[in-house]
């Protein structure tokens, strides 16, 4: 870096300082031409956050930005015009917990087996493209914005992220975590100790508080938006020491993170902490639940309808009498993911949808089995409206993106997807989503 003398640094600051000032006054000469203008209209629109619904929404988008929104507006004259008839428009939805560079398979027998495999085999390069793919599906399903938290290789995550900010492949906007932070052996079932070293590939294991430190300073350095940490796998536990040194890392440079937290051990430790979010949390106390409302948690409940934990294991050799075995386990556990996540919202916690999709699942695209999720809280018992919100502005919010993203707003970005029925009355609606827009592109139509 330093190898340059200095007397020719001097000399190439002084060139590029003239090439600079070429360039800004050819680029000062012609008049700025206005950015085409592209109006989207439809029947109804909804505004999550006021639960409000217009009739006859006229949305006037420039330069991948909502410039005005209005009933029956006038539509600029030249403007490129989207009439979209009966349906309805939302803002593009926000997927808070993905895995877009994993797609494991069922019936090769679970988490452990898939994790193994998908390490050994897979390239991190490898996987960045399967990420494509599947990020590819969920913008097509709707999901216009994702929060992807780990299992990406080194940085996998980071490169897919960046290949579709420069518009190489076609996805959603991503926050990228890079590797998980996680006490010894990450999320891997029990290997020998010549394949321990597998596990680096995917989680950045700490023992100390320092290395805790470290290991978020790395992943900033990795690329990281946020920081991804797996509290508990097993009688493996961060620390609060360690975890309280995490979050501070993080907050001194304004980011955020994110905690995979099951049980009353490691949710209190992740909420003791003052993480932003905590995920999963299958079981999770009510004195936790009321930490996590007073301090602003939010609660990223990935939760599915039974079915799915039933079916997303595809072809199986179960006999039928085994699969209703399933289905009952199945059952009950959705009935307790359910009951938790009212009292949840009983004690004031905010939620934000977070599929955790990273199955294969038979029948439908990434996208469409994550958007089972929302099923899943509607059947909880929130209400349409609240279940939209968590997709919306809760999301926007936990991602740090209330700016851009979230809401169909004079603005904000235009991400826009659009549905046929009412959602207001039945999310499922939002598993058929029709349009799609993404910072002003069309995806879908
Ligand atoms: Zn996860």
């Amino acid at each position: 870096m330093n190898r340059i003398p200095r007397w020719m640094r001097s000399v190439v600051v002084s060139v590029t300082t003239m090439m600079f000032a070429v360039l800004v006054a050819q680029a000062q000469q012609p008049a700025p031409t206005q950015p085409a203008t592209t109006v989207v209209r439809a029947a109804r629109m909804i505004d999550p956050k006021s639960g409000n619904v217009m009739q006859n929404p006229v949305v006037v988008i420039r330069g991948g930005r909502i410039a005005s929104v209005g009933a029956n507006a006038a539509v600029p004259s030249g403007a490129t015009v989207i009439d979209l008839g009966n349906l309805t428009l939302l803002p593009g939805l926000i997927d808070a917990h993905t895995h877009l560079l994993q797609n494991y398979r069922g019936e090769l027998g679970g988490d452990d087996p898939n994790m193994l495999i998908t390490v050994a085999t897979m390239s991190t390069a490898k996987r960045a493209l399967l990420g494509a793919k599947m990020g590819r599906e969920d913008l097509e399903a709707g999901i216009t914005t994702v929060r992807d938290l780990g299992n990406s290789g080194f940085s996998g995550d980071v490169a897919l992220r960046d290949a579709i900010n420069a518009g190489w492949v076609i996805g959603p906007r991503i926050r990228a975590s890079t590797r998980a932070i996680s006490a010894a052996g990450g999320q891997f079932g029990p290997v020998q100790p010549e394949t321990q070293k597998l596990i680096e590939q995917e989680y950045a294991v700490v023992s100390t508080v320092d290395e805790a430190r470290r290991a978020v300073r790395q992943a900033f350095y990795d690329g990281a938006d946020l920081i991804k940490v797996i509290v508990n796998t097993g009688p493996r536990v961060v620390s609060l020491d360690e975890m309280k040194a995490i979050v501070e890392e993080a907050r001194r440079v304004n980011r955020t993170v994110a905690a995979h937290a099951i049980g009353d051990t490691a949710t209190r430790i992740a909420a003791e902490a003052g993480v932003t979010s905590i995920e999963h949390a299958y079981t999770i106390p009510d004195d936790v639940l009321r930490m996590m409302a007073q301090k602003g948690i939010y609660l990223v409940a990935t939760d599915y309808p039974a079915e799915f934990y039933v079916n997303a294991l595809g072809p199986s050799t179960l006999t039928p009498e085994q699969k209703q075995q399933q289905l009952a386990g199945a059952t009950q556990f959705a009935k307790g993911n359910g009951e938790r996540l009212m009292r949840a919202v009983r004690a004031g916690v905010k939620v934000a949808f977070g599929s955790d999709e990273y199955y294969d699942t038979p029948g439908r695209t990434r996208g469409q089995a994550s958007l089972l999720t929302l099923q899943a809280y509607q059947e909880a018992g929130m209400s349409p409206l609240e279940v939209l919100r968590s997709a919306t502005v809760n999301g926007a919010a936990l991602l740090g993106w209330s700016d851009r993203i979230g809401a169909i707003e004079a603005g904000k970005l235009a991400d826009i997807i659009a549905v046929d029925g009412d959602p207001l009355k039945d999310v499922k609606e939002l598993q058929k989503v029709r349009f799609v827009m993404k910072g002003g592109e069309v995806v879908k139509r």
